[in-house]
């Protein structure tokens, strides 16, 4: 594992960011058109000027207002004087031997904070595409028994410019923004000098919210963050390579599918309604036929738009093959992916991650009913990067500052 704690050179490139001034970084058309009118910027200019932005924020990634060249001197100076275009800020950036990268970002501090908030941002390069799983929420308001983000006591909804953030911030790190053109570097160039990646090119091709937090929580702001991620003039990412994961907030998920139309995965984990109003609380509230019904009826479904029901493997409680049997009669119907993730253990879990053989022989049965049945490869085992496993430093301190300090568990080959 490498640790780096300093922002490396891919960072600090261009004047770092201030952040004093509010950010335009993540920002939406209809955000950015009210920051340019409070600066002056004249009612009949303001579509072009956003459109301009919007090139150069979401284009190009750029971290300056020095940067866009074909932007008048005199503008550039007054977005300098009121605006940064800064991203969250960095705590740690740690790699794994994988190349899995994960990130403790501090967010800046609102009104009703008592201390800048930190959240998780993980990144999975596989062969051909590239993964970036991303927070919703500080923390989580559910407390499914099995995940360590459900212990965390500080929870706060992300803003649309937060979750915004850590896809620049993710693009910024791994160098993932269109290059301009050679010869273009004399300040001469637009921003569509630089065309954008073609996809086969990006590092970042899907986008999970499968970070910290319930999304659903935070339909609103969630809903406006993948608009600007799936802006075809800009970040680009399809809302076909889009998933957000739920716990099962039934009201909303078809609102979802309505409003966003993004791929959705249903942390779904037992099939019987005793054990998964254990396992995840708010199955008491919504219980798994009301959920299966809202799997049926969710907007665009098609064996080409199948749902990916997510599956955690916790040994003697949820994986043996009756209940792989009953997993495979329940999602019948519902054009589905099933996905076996390998528990992540955390410390003081009350669960172990089932067998590897067990995890193949549950997954035989999935297989042999007709789904396809990745079990999750376990990835950035050594940074603690996988799912379930994000909750951010400052409440491990709190811990270790009680005298109670969570000791990590080393990798072990068990979890994912
Ligand atoms: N709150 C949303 C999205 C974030 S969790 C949800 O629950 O769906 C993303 C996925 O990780 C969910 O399927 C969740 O159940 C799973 N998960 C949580 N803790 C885990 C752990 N310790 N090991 C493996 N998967 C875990
Ligand atoms: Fe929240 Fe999802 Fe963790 Fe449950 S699994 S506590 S909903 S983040």
């Amino acid at each position: 594992m490498v640790l780096i704690a300093d922002p490396s050179p891919a960072l600090s490139a261009s004047s770092p960011p201030d952040s004093s001034k509010p950010s335009l970084a993540g920002l939406n058309r209809d955000g950015l058109r009210i920051a340019l009118a409070r600066i002056g910027v004249p009612e009949k200019q303001l579509r072009m000027r956003v459109n301009q932005l919007w090139s150069w924020f979401y284009v190009r990634g750029v971290t300056s207002f020095d940067a866009m060249s074909d932007v008048s001197k005199e503008m550039r100076a007054t977005l300098t004087q009121h605006y940064s275009l800064a991203r969250p800020e960095i705590v740690t950036e740690q790699v794994s031997v994988d190349g899995t990268r994960k990130w403790l970002l501090r967010l800046s501090k609102q009104p009703n904070d008592a201390r800048a908030p930190e959240i998780e941002t993980v990144y999975i390069p596989e062969p051909g595409r590239g993964t970036l799983c991303i927070s919703s929420q500080v923390g989580c308001t559910l407390t499914c028994s099995f995940c360590h983000t459900g212990t965390q006591r500080l929870v706060r909804n992300l803003s649309a410019q937060e979750i915004v953030g850590q896809i620049l911030l993710a693009r910024d790190r791994i160098g993932d923004w269109v290059v301009p053109k050679a010869g273009n570097d004399k300040g001469a160039a637009g921003p569509d000098d630089g065309q954008l990646l073609p996809e086969g090119e990006r590092k970042i091709t899907n986008i999970v919210l499968m970070g910290m937090g319930e999304p659903l929580y935070n339909f609103d702001n969630v809903r406006e963050a993948m608009e600007v991620a799936a802006d075809g003039e800009g970040l680009s990412v399809s809302k076909r390579r889009i998933t957000l994961s739920t716990s099962g907030v039934v009201p909303e998920i078809a609102r979802w599918g309505e409003q966003a139309g993004t791929m959705l995965a249903i942390s779904l984990h037992a099939t019987r309604d005793e054990l998964r109003d254990e396992l995840v609380p708010i199955n008491r509230k919504y219980p798994i036929a009301e959920l299966m019904e809202a799997c049926r009826g969710y907007p665009g479904l098609s064996n080409a738009r199948r749902i990916t029901f997510e599956y955690v493997m916790l040994k003697g409680i949820n994986d043996s093959l009756a209940d792989a049997r009953s997993l495979v009669r329940l999602v019948a119907g519902v054009p589905a992916k099933i996905n076996l993730i390998p528990f992540n253990p955390w410390p003081g879990a009350p669960y172990e991650c089932s067998d590897w053989e067990q995890i193949e022989r549950f997954a035989e049965i999935v297989n042999k009913a007709g789904y396809a049945s990745p079990v999750r490869t376990p990835r950035g085992r050594d940074i603690h990067a996988g799912c379930g496993q994000l909750k951010s430093a400052s409440v491990k301190l709190r811990a270790s500052e009680r005298g109670k300090a969570p000791v990590e568990s080393p990798a072990d080959g068990s979890g994912g």
